[in-house]
């Protein structure tokens, strides 16, 4: 793992720690600015505003927002959360969404791209890692990729999360957009899916290679897509849609980034997550339709952190086991549909009963 040189002198030993704190500042700043836009994207996209032509201005007021004011969290600190114009309350939750996307990018540099794929199954760690290997001497070009293709996921994942907070459906431009970019980048790059074992070299894929690679991002599509479908069909009720939208979303796009093998133990731990919350018993009368929902995007964010460790456990489901396994778990995860979604229709007849006099 982290490269293993212990002869040191304390200037060079300084000269890391420098470069290592400047890369994360770096990827920090990356991940606040598209934070930002993200807040742009939840807010425009559901009412069909354009994302690029028209600058960031103030919900209330309408008067753009200076340059000055612009920068991700430190803008809103600077303005004590008010509007420079006209003094209104712009919500705590802007500069959060850009403090996450830029500790997800910081989190995953180190867990993922300075580690040297730790946290990939099956693709062997790099020996020589830490951020100077990977990021400056720019060593494994595959793993840079797999780093900001793990990115777009989670962020496609939050992005959907909150639009669906909001009250409204995952717009199909969205979705449309994180399909394509993800099928056009397993062409590009067929080791984006490391449990398909395609060997680290620096030779350029070869054409089976891309075609195996967007095959195994379809087939993930579908399952995760179906599988999807199953979880919002434990949530009958109309005011529900959005969240079904997210679930569909989330479980499709991990299907796509990450492969088929992994959308059910993203499934049991969305499920266990909400259990968690919610707790057992309450679950199935009550649950939150909103916590299953959060519960699939941080689902995802584990499984891309611990991957490599989820697919050493025999008993979780992953590409070691043989699909009879993963048959046996998705039959089981359709049970447990019928039964939460039988106890909610109960729970809504209920009360629809006590409301009508
Ligand atoms: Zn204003």
């Amino acid at each position: 793992m982290i490269n293993d040189v212990t002869d040191l002198s304390p200037l060079e030993g300084t000269q890391i720690a420098t470069m290592i704190s400047i890369t994360a500042f770096w990827f920090f700043s990356i991940g606040a600015a598209l934070g930002s836009f993200l807040n742009v994207v939840v807010y425009r996209l559901p009412l069909g505003m354009t994302l690029v032509r028209t600058p960031s201005a103030c919900p209330s007021c309408g008067q753009p927002i200076e340059m000055r004011d612009n920068i991700p969290i430190f803008g809103w600190l600077k303005l004590r959360g008010r509007c420079r114009n006209c003094a209104w309350s712009i919500p705590v939750r802007y500069p959060l969404v850009e403090f996450a996307v830029a500790s997800l990018f910081v989190v995953l540099l180190f867990v993922e791209l300075a580690s040297g794929g730790a946290n990939l199954p099956v693709r062997e760690p790099e020996h020589y890692a830490g951020v100077v290997w990977t990021v400056w001497y720019f060593k494994y070009p595959d793993l840079m990729q797999s780093y900001f293709f793990h990115c777009l996921l989670l962020y496609l994942c939050l992005g959907s999360l909150l639009i669906v907070l909001d009250g409204k459906s995952v717009p199909k431009s969205l979705l449309w957009f994180g399909i394509i970019v993800g099928v056009v980048w397993l062409a590009i790059e067929p080791r984006l899916h490391p449990t398909l074992g395609i060997l680290q070299s620096w030779d350029a894929p070869s054409w089976p290679h891309r075609v195996t690679s967007v095959l195994s991002g379809l087939t993930g599509l579908v399952l995760g897509g179906s599988v999807g479908c199953i979880l919002g069909w434990t949530l009958p009720s109309p005011q529900d849609a959005p969240l079904r939208s997210a679930l569909f979303t989330v479980l499709l796009f991990c299907g796509l980034y990450l492969g088929c093998s992994t959308v059910l133990s993203v499934t049991l731990m969305t499920l266990l997550l909400t259990a968690l919350v919610s707790s057992i018993g309450a679950m199935l009368r009550s649950l939150n339709p909103a916590a299953l929902a959060t519960s699939a995007v941080i689902a995802v964010l584990i499984q891309c952190l611990t991957w490599r460790q989820l697919s050493q456990n025999k008993l979780w489901p992953s590409h070691s086991q043989p699909w009879p396994y993963h048959a046996g778990l998705l039959a089981m995860v359709i049970v447990v549909a019928i039964l939460i979604r039988r106890q909610r229709l109960a729970v809504r007849a209920d009360t629809l009963d006590v409301a009508t006099p």
